[in-house]
This record gives structure tokens, C-alpha cells and sequence, in this order.
């Protein structure tokens, strides 16, 4: 093939490809260009996830009625004059490609008025060649029209995800800017359904309150501005209590000179100011607005401008977490009260006294309590044992506080590693088990409960010796079975609230929510759309009474999200997340009533062995065993 140069038209919508990936990508730049003209109100809009038609209105400056098709070429902008102003970049865009790739993949209408002019222009373009102009009148400001897009390549069309998923696109980006620019008032509305509506007051909080409804808008903590008043880097924004925590990193937000940004070195500065704080695999919910001199950041290093690169990142990795930690230390909730689950009643005393008080450590000094479990196996530790503890992990774990939702055994405690017979779950460095009954078994024999150990153990007798049984991951054992019961039988134990409670969640999770709906009534949760992003929930599962309304329909959002679109799977995994927040903690104190309960419950399940993600809940020492280390040589 001889090599040719390809043509203005090919050129430019392969150019595109690189700003305009997907319906929100055009929705990014069209609001960019608009707070970029100093808007103060932007509306958006869109049909078919905006594969049909996207409009943003702004009431910006306006384009000069005569510079308005050279908006249109590639590499026009009024933001950038010379090489040197890249040094220094203090709009969104400057690259001016925007418009033209946008118009060269779609047909595009743009009405703009100029205040200093007497009437409006309106240009329409297909393909990115002006087909229509004519005067118009509107306010000063400009719209822009975008229907069809990629009629012209269909390559990309074929790319593209359900309606759904686009307007999730959208509604994230946009939640994420109107939050980054409080002074401007934003709407979105989807084919008549408004989902984002800020009042553009300056006041973040509001916009939180907006956004994320009144439950969590209302818990996040602001980063006070004093941290860092002085300082070269300055850091402000909000970020979540140690009470709340998401599943993913999805909810970390950063942006820098008011331009989102990812970035996985400064969100892990966020994620680290919550080291020991929030339970482990758990992530916070964070919004960090960092503001520095323009000439210290390089925004000009990708094609969408989600990444930059700093002049000194080390100082302002070090000045996020440092304020990020202050903030949340400074501003947790001194005590967090605990509640009982009530399906296992309220704990009783049953152990040495200062194991109540330890289930009721605030929050903050949780950590401490995880380490005074370990110090107090590690003394039970006996001197001449094939029982091994490894070293503690060095990621504690938030035990005993209401919001330790994923305390998972396996972490909250050392790792057994018993060279003596070990019993059922695939521990890496077990022997095979002895059964207590038939090899073929998996079920538990009778087993006579003896007391707890560390608050996290339950120590029975069997037939077969000394069995330790994992309150949590065998509590999450019981629930899973029993929600998936309930789910495959349809004969669903469900909790009616004496009134029903509405939950706000941010707009991209609501959308999740909602397809899920009727797959959580099966499971007991009925809940049903209430307005825009808020949901009533009029009943939950009987096994998930004690746990708030807003917290669950959070978790299963989240699992959603992480989730493969087999409804099949999807259930499993709801089913596993909520299991890992209902389930007994690690911290808690037993009364032998509840542990009898809890093991026969266990016994009744099919896989009594192994908790919901694969770990063990019990572990078996066999009376030889046993014998054998006091020297019994063998025989009891
Ligand atoms: P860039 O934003 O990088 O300059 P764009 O292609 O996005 O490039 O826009 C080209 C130019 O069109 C901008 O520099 C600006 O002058 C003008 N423009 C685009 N959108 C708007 C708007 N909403 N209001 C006012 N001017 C706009
Ligand atoms: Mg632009």
C-alpha cells in the first residue's frame, strides 16, 4: 500500500475518537466550555442514555456572532494564545478540539447569543459541515444540540453500552462537578426525568445534600479550610465519617484547579488517611479539591485531560492525606454507640467483664481493641504447640463498631495454622480432615458449647475433640443460606416497618438500585421508587431487622455495581453483602444461648464448614491431639 494522507474528513473523526469515547465524554466537554464562559447556570439534557440527543444550555458569555464557525475548526480556542500560556492553564479546555469532534461525529445545532450583540446566531452542522446559519434570539448564552451521535461511525455506535449505563456515565460526572462548582446551578434531566438539581447558592453542603440526599450529604465531614490557609497546596473538600464506607474506590473524588482528575497515587493518600479507621477492604467516601499555582501542575499530558502531572507530587500526596486524616480524626464521633443485633438478642456477659466494655469502644479506638483480642490469644498461646500464630496482620480491623459491616474473620484475627487435624474449609496448610462421622459428611455433629474465647471464638465439644468456631463467618454462613432460601422458595420471612423510610442515594446508584428491585423483593426487601434518587422501603428480610434501611439498599447499590450481569450471580452477591453487614461481629460478646442458637443454626445449614467467601468457620483439634501435647503419647 502506497502511503496517502488521509482526508480532512476520515482525519478529523479519528481525532475524535480520542475526546468523544462515549455520550458522557460530549456532555463533559459541552459543560466544561460552559464553565469555562463563567456560567452560572448549566441544564442538561438527554434522550436514549443521550445517543439521541444531548443539549446543554448555559448562560455564559456567549460566542461573538462572527467567531462562532472558527469555534467550530479543530485547534480553535479563545483560551490559549501562546506556547508559554500552556504553563499556566486556568480554564478546562485549551486544546480547542472539542467542538469540532464532537460535530464531526454527530449532527450538532449551536445557539448562542453574545451579550454585547443585538440578537443570537444559530449554526447547524452535520458532520461537522455548517449545512444552516441564521440569526436568532435567546438570552445571552449559549445551547448546543447534539443529536445522532456517531450516525457517522458506526463502528462506535456498536460500542456503546445500554441507555442505562450512558445516563450512569452522565449522572456521576455530573454529581461530581456540580459538586466542584457549588456557585453554579445544575440540572440534568433524562428523557423528562430530572436527576441532578443543585441550587447554585456557593454552598457545598447544600449541593451535597442534593446530591447524595439527606442521609449521607448530611454525615460527610468538611476538610476545614485552616489545614492548609497558608500553605502552597491547598487542600479543602469533603469526606466521609469513619461510620460510612463503600465496597469499591468508585467513591473517592478528586479534582485539582477545579478540573476532575484521576489519579490512583492521590486517591490511595485518601484511601491511606483511613488506614486502621474503616474496616479492611472497605473504602471511603471522599471529595478532595486540591488547589495549587497553575505552573506547578501539567495538564496537558492526555487526551481527556483525566490525568496531569505534578511538579512535586510528594507534597501533595503528603498535604491530601494530612489534611484528609486530621479531618476525619478530628471530626469522628467521639463514642459510637452499638446496637445488638436483635436476632441474636442482646449480649449477656459471659466472658471476663471488660469484654462489654470492649464491644462498646468508640470507633476511633477500635483498632486498640483488635489488638487487645490478639495480645489475648497470643498469651493463650501454649509454648510447646504445633499451633502456630503467624505475626498480626498489619491491616487491623474496626471490630465492635456499628459500621464494622465487613469485619471478615480471616483478617480480624491471626490465620490458623494447625499442623494437628484440621477440620473442613480448604485452610492452605491443613492436613486433611478427620471427620467427626462419615468421611462423605460435611455437616456438624452435636457439639456442646463451652464458652468464647477473645470475643470472636465460640469453643465447643464434639465427638471428635475440641471444636473453634468463627462467630462471624459462621453467622454469614447462617444468613447466606437463609436469604438464599428465601430467595429460591419465594416463602420469604419479611419485616414489614411500622413506616416505611426513605433513602436518598446518589443518582448513579439509585439507577442501579431500581433495576434491581424486583430481585430484592424476592429476598424480602421491598422498597419502591419515591421521587428522584429516593427510595420507600417498606419491608426487609426478618434477618436484617437491626440493620438501617439506608445502610442496606447502600450495600446492595454498591454489589450491584461490582457485580456480572447474570441475575443468578447478582442475587448471590447482594446476598454475600449483606450477609458480611448483618452477620455477628468479631468483638461481640455471647451468652451461651446465642452461641447454642447460632451453632444449631449452623448445623442446619448445608455447608456449615465454610463461611459465604470461602473461608473456614470451624477448626477442629482432635482429643488425640490434644492428648498428645500433654504428653499423653497417643491415647486419651
Ligand atoms: P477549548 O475549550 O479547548 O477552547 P472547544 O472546542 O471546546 O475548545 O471550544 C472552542 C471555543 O468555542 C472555546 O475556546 C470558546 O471560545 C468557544 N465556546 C465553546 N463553548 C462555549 C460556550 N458554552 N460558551 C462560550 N463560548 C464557548
Ligand atoms: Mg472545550
Amino acid at each position: 500500500m502506497t502511503i496517502k494522507l488521509l482526508s480532512e474528513d476520515v482525519a478529523s473523526r479519528i481525532a475524535a475518537g480520542e475526546v468523544v469515547e462515549r455520550p458522557a465524554s460530549v456532555v463533559k466537554e459541552l459543560v466544561e466550555n460552559s464553565l469555562d464562559a463563567g456560567a452560572t447556570r448549566v441544564e442538561v439534557e438527554t434522550s436514549q442514555g443521550g445517543t439521541a440527543l444531548i443539549r446543554v444550555r448555559d448562560n455564559g458569555t456567549g460566542i461573538l456572532s462572527h467567531e462562532v464557525e472558527l469555534a467550530f475548526r479543530r485547534h480553535a480556542t479563545s483560551k490559549l494564545e501562546r506556547a508559554t500560556d500552556l504553563e499556566h492553564i486556568a480554564t478546562l479546555g485549551f486544546r480547542g478540539e472539542a467542538l469540532s469532534s464532537v460535530a464531526s461525529v454527530s449532527r450538532m445545532t449551536c445557539i448562542t447569543h453574545h451579550a454585547s450583540e443585538a440578537t443570537g446566531i444559530q449554526l447547524r452542522l452535520e458532520g461537522g459541515t455548517v449545512v444552516a446559519r441564521s440569526a436568532t434570539g435567546r438570552p445571552p448564552g449559549t445551547e448546543l444540540i447534539v443529536e445522532d451521535l456517531f450516525y457517522n461511525v458506526p463502528a462506535r455506535r456498536k460500542f456503546l453500552k445500554t441507555e442505562r449505563t450512558e445516563r450512569r456515565h452522565i449522572d456521576a460526572f455530573m454529581t461530581r462537578y456540580a459538586i466542584a462548582y457549588p456557585d453554579t446551578a445544575f440540572t440534568v434531566v433524562h428523557d423528562g426525568r430530572q436527576t441532578v438539581n443543585t441550587p447554585g447558592t456557593g454552598d457545598v453542603r447544600e449541593v451535597l445534600l442534593s446530591v447524595y440526599g439527606p442521609d449521607l450529604g448530611g454525615s460527610l465531614l468538611e476538610i476545614p479550610a485552616d489545614l492548609t490557609l497558608d500553605l502552597e497546596i491547598q487542600v479543602r473538600g469533603f469526606v466521609g465519617p469513619t461510620t460510612v464506607h463503600r465496597a469499591n474506590r468508585g467513591y473517592v473524588t478528586l479534582f485539582v484547579n477545579g478540573r476532575w482528575i484521576e489519579d490512583l497515587r492521590l486517591s490511595y493518600a485518601i484511601i491511606q488517611a483511613y488506614h486502621t479507621l474503616l474496616p479492611v477492604r472497605r473504602y471511603p467516601i471522599a471529595f478532595v479539591m486540591v488547589e495549587m499555582l497553575p505552573e506547578d501542575v501539567d495538564v496537558n499530558v492526555h487526551p481527556t485531560k483525566a490525568e496531569v502531572r505534578f511538579r512535586d507530587g510528594d507534597s501533595v500526596f503528603r498535604a491530601i492525606q494530612r489534611t484528609v486524616r486530621a479531618t476525619v480524626v478530628a471530626q469522628a464521633p467521639a463514642t459510637a454507640r452499638w446496637t445488638p443485633p436483635t436476632q441474636v438478642g442482646s449480649p449477656t456477659q459471659v466472658g471476663s467483664p471488660t469484654t462489654t466494655a470492649d464491644a462498646q469502644t468508640p470507633t476511633s479506638a477500635t483498632n486498640s481493641l483488635a489488638q487487645q483480642n490478639r495480645a489475648r490469644l497470643a498469651s493463650l498461646r501454649p509454648s510447646q504447640s504445633h499451633i502456630q500464630f503467624p505475626p498480626a496482620r498489619s491491616e487491623p480491623t474496626n471490630i465492635g463498631s456499628p459500621a464494622a459491616g465487613s469485619t471478615t474473620p480471616a483478617s480480624a484475627g491471626p490465620d490458623w495454622k494447625l499442623s494437628v487435624s484440621a477440620t473442613g474449609a480448604p485452610a492452605p496448610d491443613a492436613v486433611p480432615p478427620q471427620p467427626a462421622r462419615a468421611q462423605s459428611s460435611q455437616q456438624l455433629p452435636p457439639l456442646r458449647i463451652v464458652g468464647q474465647v477473645a470475643t470472636m471464638f465460640i469453643v465447643a465439644e464434639g465427638p471428635e475433640g475440641l471444636y473453634l468456631i468463627d462467630q462471624h463467618a459462621a453467622h454469614e454462613r447462617v444468613l447466606y443460606e437463609q436469604l438464599l432460601s428465601n430467595a429460591t422458595t419465594g416463602q420469604v420471612p419479611s419485616q414489614p416497618l411500622l413506616e416505611p423510610r426513605a433513602v436518598s442515594l446518589p443518582a448513579d446508584e439509585a439507577d442501579r438500585l431500581e433495576e434491581m428491585l424486583p430481585a430484592l423483593r424476592k429476598l424480602g426487601l421491598e422498597a419502591e421508587t419515591f421521587g428522584a434518587n429516593t427510595f420507600l422501603v417498606r419491608a426487609v428480610p426478618a434477618q436484617l431487622k437491626h440493620i438501617a434501611p439506608a445502610d442496606l439498599l447502600a450495600d446492595v447499590a454498591a454489589a450491584a455495581g461490582e457485580s456480572s450481569p447474570i441475575r443468578a450471580e447478582l442475587e448471590e452477591i447482594v446476598i454475600r453483602h449483606i450477609c458480611k453487614r448483618a452477620a455477628v461481629k468479631a468483638g461481640q460478646v455471647l451468652s451461651i444461648e446465642e452461641m447454642t442458637r447460632l451453632i444449631h443454626d449452623l448445623e442446619a445449614t448445608e455447608n456449615p464448614r465454610t463461611c459465604p467467601h470461602g473461608r473456614p468457620t470451624v477448626v477442629q483439634i482432635s482429643t488425640e491431639a490434644l492428648a498428645r501435647q500433654f504428653g499423653r503419647g497417643g491415647a486419651a
